[in-house]
């Protein structure tokens, strides 16, 4: 690790916290709001995998900074209160994809603070006989372990030269494959091997999605809201029209059905998303779109989407909470 950033994370960081520096920070904002993203927490530590989950015991310090320094609210609550005459900011706790740990794992934790939650749920966790795992959980471990012995499909894709170039991003090419694209690869990984039994050789609590069972009890929560986050994680921005309105359309149908709820909100994975598609989520009835500035050509200050702050998994706390006090800045909402 850099020496800059050994220091940061031991002396800077943690003095900014201890000395009220980042309260300073973000009441230089004049932004009240911010919407956070995790994506799962995991009882081990699970960063050998991806960064996608916290460990348990981190989430637990988070959720005790956030308590203590900002008002922690619904998303309904702040969107919908305007103008905000509060003399703490208000951040509001959010959740991408669907894993089971939110379930098991986040949910107590959130409930013994007290915190309210809205998870953005893959559509395809509601149905009866989901798939367990999502596609770019499939890519990261076929990342992992599988590159040599995939190389054939790339070049059945024509991905080769495209691999070549981009070294080893294998992961983020075919995550933004179209639908025809996924299923062609999906298809000829069928050939080579058996997608649920490779990924149950890794830890489910890194992969395993929500069922409808279970995702039925997140949602009976009283301090629960569920969002859209599609059907099955294709990215907005890279596929058909056509399969942007059923993504859009038929995650909220069988989201309502499964948990007997209107669902309201839609956030895209990765943020990633075009005008087209802003105006299909409106047609198909979502109130508020929401994405994560991940890629540039994604601006996210349009007037109708809401930008969140991506916490990391894989810093200090104080790091953390340093980057979410700045973060009012750039990605608040007033
Ligand atoms: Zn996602």
């Amino acid at each position: 690790m850099k020496l800059t950033k050994v220091i940061a994370r031991n002396v800077i960081f943690p003095f900014t916290a201890f000395t009220g520096i980042n309260r300073i920070v973000s009441n230089r904002s004049e932004n009240n709001g911010l919407v956070i993203m995790y994506h799962g927490i995991t009882q081990k530590n699970t960063s050998w995998f991806s960064p996608r989950h916290l460990q348990k015991d981190q989430f637990e310090e988070h959720l005790r900074y956030l308590k203590r320094n900002f008002d922690c609210v619904s998303l309904d609550e702040l969107i919908q209160t305007t103008p905000k005459h509060k003399t703490r900011k208000q951040i509001a706790l959010t959740f991408d994809d669907g894993y089971l740990n939110n379930l098991t794992v986040a949910l107590p934790l959130l409930e013994k603070y007290k915190i309210p939650v809205t998870f953005f749920i893959s559509g395809v966790c509601g149905e009866e006989n989901p798939t367990s795992f999502l596609f770019p959980d499939l890519l990261q471990a076929l990342e992992r372990s599988k590159l040599k012995e995939l190389k054939w499909i790339f070049d059945e894709l024509y991905l080769s030269e495209k691999l070549k170039s981009n070294q080893d991003d294998f992961y983020s090419i075919v995550k933004g494959f179209s639908k025809t694209q996924r299923l062609t690869f999906e298809q000829l990984l069928k050939t080579q091997l058996d997608p649920v039994e490779f990924m149950q050789s890794i830890d489910s609590e890194i992969w395993q999605i929500l069922s409808a069972e279970s995702l039925k009890k997140l949602a009976e929560s009283n301090i629960v809201t569920i969002g859209s986050h599609g059907y099955s994680h294709y990215l907005f921005g890279e596929i058909s029209e056509i399969d942007c309105v059923e993504e859009l359309s038929l995650s909220k149908q069988v989201l309502e059905k499964c948990i007997g709820k209107q669902i309201h909100y839609v956030a895209y994975p990765d943020g990633n998303y075009t005008d087209k598609v802003i105006d299909l989520a409106k047609n198909v009835g979502y109130t508020h779109q929401f994405a994560v500035y991940s890629n540039p050509d994604f601006p996210v200050n349009q007037k109708d989407i809401i930008s969140r702050h991506v916490v990391s998994s894989t810093t200090t706390r104080d790091s953390c909470m340093f980057f979410i006090h700045s973060a009012f800045k750039k990605t608040g909402i007033p």
